[in-house]
């Protein structure tokens, strides 16, 4: 087979998770024909479940329990093989379990020797498979391969032996095209004692395979999609990660990521191997590579892992200051106790040392330490050895931490919204790992709040994000144009504004790294010619659009909602997205109370934010001045307000003597009125305004229950916006007559709305010639705060209160609040 033996061989894992059942084993077996014909090693782990079992066995042999083991395999012998192999792989399994029964009291090595079986059936299981699938096959035991030490239940390997044994007795097989399964997780000794290699061992068979015989690729098939940003049993919106470098790998693993073997990556040193945490269930997808590449800036938290059951472990005290060799001693006397020590922190006043070491072993660890340091405890210069139990310790680990302010600062704050204790922290000057120690009771809320707090469930989550608002436009109309313009300026205040998506009723554009000034330009221009988003970005509704957008991460997302649809649906989605909202739309504030409560609600159930300033006074500081007064413990008891720049242009015209029609055309000809000018005539948008208003006063009703006087004539109610239009002249006598009669009584004509909590009315009124409302002018607004401060003498606001250019500023505003809050 020329073509197998000239090409670069693979080693493929296949870890217990995955070999749970015959049917599993036969997914393997294809998966493995799928390879072919490259050269091929097989590392496989005893079937899910047999290592516990075997180590429950040798705490205390039970016959049934070996007869429930040995019925496991067989079960998987009967369902996969057939004929004579079956019979040969029946009598394996019966002997092995035979020897079990005479087991007399266990020893590390004999444990050894013990576990190893698991390993040895289900690859000897799995290479009769492959050979009944016609496929050459070797079964090659791993004592003929991987030389290790003594050390019973965690030997540590010979590279240079295990590399040239490797290299003969596979090289050979693999150049010949037959592919090698290989029992995972054990060696021996040179004496040839079985040895394993600790649990999870069989990653470390496989590298020390690829090492050996030069492979380019490992893939671990396990039952997870990748290597993912936490463990997916404690956090359940774990997301994979495309890309891990070597040393984030090996820290996460050590950090008690249970995914890969510590060790695993030892074999390969420097060498350009990739390692893959593939899915068993999902061959065609790559799941994690584990290589020398640096992905950092984007994202420098990779992902959390965490050790439970520890205890921490503090020598203090002040005759420790200054003096040489506390630290060694203290570890040499650790490691005297032969315990390992997994995190580590002194403070820099050298009071005090403390690092956790795994529960069953803090007695030992503490009962060395005394004993090193009786001297000094005697003399009361240590204090002695404090024992803190049931702790865990949660790392966040990434290489572009280091590089990365604010990472620390966001951790603690997420530690400490979530009401959890930091015990102790430790930081490599590496600054590859962060860890913090917690109490048992708060190890997975720690380790969820750090996920979400660095968004790693999202993509390209993992950044800090820090002074950046992310903006998302919804409508790209009248004003949504200007104001990506004015967004896009970025830089405001120390805040950097950016808007990462755009979406109108087709469909919507996304960039997570922001949309250029240019290219909102572009799509500005696009839009004003007709072109829908979705010819140039992606279709959907707008709530897919955010159910899109919320899957990556963003830094204090802000939705600034521009249209004048009924966009309730899409607010909530936004707040459960983690997104505050901006409103110019009135229209879902002016909805149902049910649906304005709801509203509510879903901001104040995930902590964001609803901003509305522009749906009453554009530009003018309405809400913000409400806020205000409320916040310093005033209480407003009423609202008058003109808030209609269309109408207070009208009414000040026809005071001015001009005539309605004439007033009116000059309105529509300024473009001051909505297409339809009897929309703004019958009075819709001014309650709508007022509703707003009142609902802050606590208003319960509805836009119904609002008294609405409409200026326009009943009989031009129905007609088409033409014929509307052309008969203005018809309704000319009546309102000069109107004007007239306001004159007469020494007033003027406003249009007006009064808000209070019980009740809200919207209509002409004549207003005294002297009052503030009177001297309104052009377009302008006027809002009049009555409160308990400002009783006699209200509080009065006038400015312009229409227009693109100050609705703009009113949105500015706001999202600036959100951006500097
Ligand atoms: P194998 O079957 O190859 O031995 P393991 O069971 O050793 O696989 O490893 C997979 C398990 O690791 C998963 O079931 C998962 O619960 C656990 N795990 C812990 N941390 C992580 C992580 N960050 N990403 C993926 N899996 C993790
Ligand atoms: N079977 C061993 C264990 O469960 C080794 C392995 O699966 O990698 O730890
Ligand atoms: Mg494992």
């Amino acid at each position: 087979m020329p073509r197998a033996a000239s090409s670069v061989p693979e080693v493929h894992k296949f870890g217990g998770a995955s070999l749970a059942t015959a049917e599993a084993m036969a997914h393997a077996v294809a998966i493995v024909l799928a390879h072919r014909p490259a050269p091929i090693a097989v590392v496989v782990s005893a079937l899910a479940g047999v290592t516990d079992a075997l180590l429950d066995i040798a705490a205390k042999a039970t016959p049934g329990k070996v007869t429930a083991l040995r019925r496991k395999h067989l079960v998987v012998a009967r369902a996969l093989l057939t004929g004579a192999p079956q019979k040969e792989l029946i009598s394996v399994i019966d002997e092995a379990f035979d020897e079990l029964k005479r087991l007399g009291e266990m020893t590390p090595r004999t444990t050894d020797w013990l576990l190893a079986r698991g390993e040895r059936l289900s690859a000897r299981l799995f290479a009769a498979a492959l050979e009944q699938a016609g496929c050459p096959v070797a079964f090659v035991p791993a004592n003929d391969l991987i030389t290790t030490d003594a050390g019973f239940g965690q030997a540590s390997v010979d590279l240079a032996r295990t590399d040239r044994a490797v290299r003969k007795t596979l090289g050979r097989l693999l150049a010949r095209g037959v592919v090698a399964v290989v029992p995972g997780f054990t060696g021996a000794t040179p004496q040839g004692e079985i040895t394993t290699l600790g649990r999870g061992g069989s990653d470390l068979t496989a590298t020390l395979l690829a090492r050996a015989l030069g492979a380019r690729e490992v893939s671990l098939w396990k039952d997870v999609p990748g290597v993912l940003t936490a463990d997916p049993k404690v956090v359940p919106d774990a997301h994979v990660v495309p890309q891990l470098h070597v040393r984030e790998a090996a820290e996460l693993a050590y950090y008690g990521a249970k995914v890969l073997h510590p060790r695993a990556l030892i074999p390969l040193g420097k060498r350009n191997v990739a390692v893959r945490i593939r899915p068993f269930a999902n061959p065609d997808s790559q799941g994690t590579e584990i290589s020398q590449r640096r992905t950092l800036r984007g994202y420098p938290v990779k992902a959390i892992s965490a050790i439970p059951g520890q205890a921490l472990l503090t020598v203090s005290g002040n005759g420790m200051l200054g003096v040489p060799g506390i630290a060694a001693r203290t570890f040499e006397a650790v490691h005297h106790a032969g315990v390992s020590v997994s995190l580590i922190s002194q403070a820099s006043s050298e009071h005090s040392i403390c690092f956790t070491v795994p529960s069953g072993s803090a007695e030992r660890a503490r009962r060395s330490l005394r004993e090193t340091f009786r001297g000094e405890i005697h003399r009361r210069e240590i204090d002695g050895v404090e024992v803190q139990a049931g702790v865990v310790a949660v790392a966040i680990v990434g290489l572009g931490m280091a590089a990365t302010p604010g990472i620390a600062a966001r951790a603690f704050s997420a530690l400490a919204d979530a009401g959890i204790n930091v015990v102790a922290i430790a930081q490599g000057s590496s600054e590859l790992n962060l860890s913090v120690v917690v109490d048992r009771r708060h190890g997975a809320a720690a380790q969820r709040a750090m996920h979400t707090a660095f968004q790693l469930n999202k993509l390209d989550g993992g950044a800090v994000g820090a002074g950046r608002t992310d903006i998302v436009l919804l409508g790209l109309g009248q004003i949504g144009r200007p104001l990506s313009a004015m967004f896009s300026t970025s830089k405001r205040d120390g805040a950097a504004l950016r808007v990462v998506g755009v979406i109108d009723r087709s469909g919507f554009v996304f960039d997570a790294a922001g949309l250029s000034a240019r290219r909102l330009a572009t799509l500005g221009a696009a839009k004003r010619r007709g072109t829908p988003l979705a010819k140039v970005g992606q279709k959907g509704t707008a709530s897919e659009a955010i159910a899109f957008i919320a899957r990556h991460a963003l830094a204090n997302p802000v939705l600034v909602d521009v249209t004048a649809d009924d966009t309730a649906d899409v607010l909530v989605a936004a707040f459960a997205a983690g997104m505050h909202v901006v409103l110019a739309n009135k229209k879902p504030l002016t909805g149902p109370k049910r649906v304005y409560d709801e509203i509510g609600a879903a901001a104040a159930a995930h902590g964001r934010q609803l901003r509305f300033e522009a749906t009453v006074g554009a530009g003018l500081p309405i809400i913000d001045t409400y806020d205000k007064l409320v916040e310093s413990g005033d209480r407003v008891s009423r609202i008058e307000a003109c808030p209609s720049g269309t109408l207070g242009y009208l009414f000040g015209e026809l005071g001015r003597g001009r005539r309605f029609s004439e007033a009116l055309r000059g309105a529509i000809a300024n473009g001051y009125t909505e297409p339809d000018p009897r929309d703004d005539l019958s009075g819709t948008d001014v309650a709508r305004k007022a509703l707003i208003l009142g609902r802050l006063l606590g208003f319960a009703g509805e836009l119904d229950d609002i008294d609405v006087e409409s200026l326009v004539p009943t009989e031009a109610r129905g007609i088409p916006l033409k014929q509307f239009l052309k008969r203005l002249d018809e309704w000319d006598d009546a309102w000069q007559a109107r004007v007239d009669a306001a004159r007469a009584r020494g007033g003027v004509l406003r249009y007006r709305c009064i808000a209070t909590r019980r009740s809200i009315r919207v209509g002409l009124v004549v207003v005294d010639a002297s009052s503030p409302m009177a001297a309104l002018n052009g377009t302008d607004n006027q809002f009049i705060f009555t409160t308990m401060r400002y009783k006699k003498n209200p509080l009065v606001i006038s400015g312009p209160g229409a227009g693109p250019a100050v609705t703009a500023g009113g949105i500015v505003n706001d999202v600036l609040q959100l951006a500097n809050g």
